[in-house]
């Protein structure tokens, strides 16, 4: 999609955070689909994944994680991307969350991303890109999720492949996540919710 492309040649030279700036390997835009159905967001590049790669997810084993699941699931038409766009790290070098300013900072490609991939489902890969897309009083709860309607898409919480890596999830458990993720998808789809977004 040219505009998309236009998007993402904007954000490769884009130094609002200074910190990043000095420790990314490269600015990650978001990747797949145009439109899509389902855009998936998560945190920030992995320093073993995006920041190597330049594609979100991929190279690292939550990418692996996050792929094996969209693929067993069945979904279709998906983007893939993050809150922020390059790889945040702490004072050793190693991953870190990024912090609100940067988030803000980044906002603004996000809803970028979104407005021209207009998915159905806006599937938010833990807290932190919950509470950003759904707003701070939402309660976090992808056992027991309660999708929100924003701007004519549903947003939808899922723990962040991240945390099945760590142990603090089993695959069994992050599968079935996935699988209502799909049936909702075929709900929406049905619905029409995006009626313009081709199959
Ligand atoms: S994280 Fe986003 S806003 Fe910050 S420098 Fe990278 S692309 Fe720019």
């Amino acid at each position: 999609m040219p505009q998309l492309d236009a998007v993402r040649a904007s954000m490769l030279g884009c130094v609002r955070c200074r910190a990043l700036v000095r420790c990314r390997s490269r600015v990650v835009p978001g990747s797949g689909d145009a439109p899509a159905r389902v855009m998936f967001v998560g945190i920030a590049p992995g320093r073993f994944g995006g920041d190597r790669t330049g594609v979100p997810f991929s190279g690292d084993r939550s990418g692996a994680m996050l792929r094996r699941m969209i693929e067993r699931s069945g979904l279709s038409r998906v983007f893939i991307t993050n809150l922020v766009r390059c790889s945040p790290r702490d004072a050793r070098g190693r991953n870190r969350d990024p912090s609100s300013i940067e988030i803000a900072n980044c906002r603004s490609h996000v809803d970028a991303e979104i407005a021209l991939v207009r998915p159905r489902i806006i599937a938010c890969l833990g807290r932190l890109a919950w509470r950003e897309l759904a707003g701070r009083d939402a309660p976090f709860k992808p056992e027991r999720p309660a999708p929100l309607m924003r701007d004519g898409a549903i947003i939808y919480p899922m723990y962040h492949p991240g945390y099945v890596i760590r142990g603090a999830l089993s695959e069994r458990s992050y599968a079935r996540q996935f699988r209502r993720l799909a049936h909702i998808v075929a709900g929406a789809k049905d619905a029409s919710i995006r009626a313009d977004t081709p199959d």
